[in-house]
């Protein structure tokens, strides 16, 4: 049986490389982006996925399929620091291959992974404050600790910036700034063609995770909904997604991801009361059904997100009771 492809030609030049992860998802999509000739440049990879023996041998196959091994890589572009995005980056850069993201993720998002005390503290504070409780906390502390263990910072992560045009792999690529699912998430859009790699700003099966971690931007949905707009805007033809395919009808996934939110936003605004509930309470109403404690988590900064966008919004308020907030409408 002839073996099939670790890589397919998704744009011209760019290959998608479905890379294994332990989470819902399944796959990351990294991309390797190769010079046509005549132009010239080396390869480049964008995104670098979870550190696990699979994702490492499915990169390695895919690389050795266009004979490239790590060493012959000229750049790793991020999109953003999310654990199955940004996990082998620290190795990859030890093969002599400097990494590359947003300025803004650089000093908002790969700070998580490499200060990890100080995140911790601030992050088990904020899940207090929220309402979750101390038999979920060490479960979490748990879980956290092993994506720690999967991730690999870069030592000495470069920055692009916003609008900045990258001459790489002969290709000319646009830095696109869309804050909201991480507050330096960038695309990069092949301005020639309409090729925009999207990380995870739009996704065909899912709504990317918005949520209100301690160290992001207060109100990342706002933030969001206009990164959405911005999405949008730029007419691209083909996004080319973290996870799952291919999407063609960019402003249709933005119109159906926006009225998803509005009508979560609504859905939440409804369950507020008189009495105060927290984040945690909220979450586990706005999100019911099993759900792994990982999972949870999302569900929860989730909610949080809403509850702080209907709360600027004036369709929320909070109390303070003894250090959790206690959500009222
Ligand atoms: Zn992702």
């Amino acid at each position: 049986m002839p073996q099939a492809h670790l890589s397919t030609e998704v744009a011209p030049g760019i290959y998608a490389i479905p890379v294994p992860i332990p989470y819902p998802f399944r796959y990351v999509n990294c991309y390797l982006l190769l010079p046509k000739p005549p132009s010239s440049g080396g390869a480049v990879l964008v995104d670098a996925a979870l550190d696990t023996p699979e994702a490492r041998g499915s990169l390695e196959a895919a690389l050795k399929e266009h004979g490239l091994a790590w060493g012959d890589l000229e750049a790793l572009l991020i999109t953003h620091h999310h654990p199955d995005h940004y996990g082998l980056a620290g190795l990859i850069e030890a093969q002599g291959v400097p990494v590359y993201m947003l300025d803004v993720e650089k000093e908002r998002g790969h700070v998580f992974w490499s200060e990890p005390e100080r995140m911790h503290q601030a992050g088990m504070d904020h899940f207090r404050q929220h309402g979750i409780t101390d038999g979920h906390l060490l479960g979490l502390e748990q879980e956290m600790a092993q994506t720690r263990s999967r991730v690999h910072p870069a030592q000495n992560p470069r920055t692009f910036r916003e609008g900045e045009r990258l001459e790489l792999a002969g290709m000319s690529l646009r830095v696109v700034w869309t804050p909201g699912h991480a507050d330096g998430h960038s695309m990069f859009l092949r301005e020639t063609d309409g090729v925009l790699l999207a990380g995870d700003q739009i996704l065909e099966k899912i709504s990317p995770n918005i949520g209100r971690w301690a160290y992001a931007y207060p109100n990342p949905l706002a933030h969001y909904l206009r990164s959405l707009e911005k999405t949008a805007a730029l007419g691209a033809r083909l996004a080319l997604p973290g996870h799952y395919r291919p999407i063609a009808d960019i402003a249709g996934r933005v119109a159906e991801l926006k009225a998803h939110h509005m009508e979560r936003l609504g859905f939440l605004e409804g369950l507020l009361n008189d009495c105060p509930q927290t984040c945690w309470q909220l979450s586990l109403a706005l999100f019911p059904g099993e759900l792994t404690l990982a999972q949870r988590r999302f569900a929860w900064a989730e909610t949080l997100a809403h509850l702080e966008y209907l709360v600027e919004a004036g369709r929320a308020r909070w109390v303070n009771q003894d250090g959790v907030l206690g959500y009222l409408r």
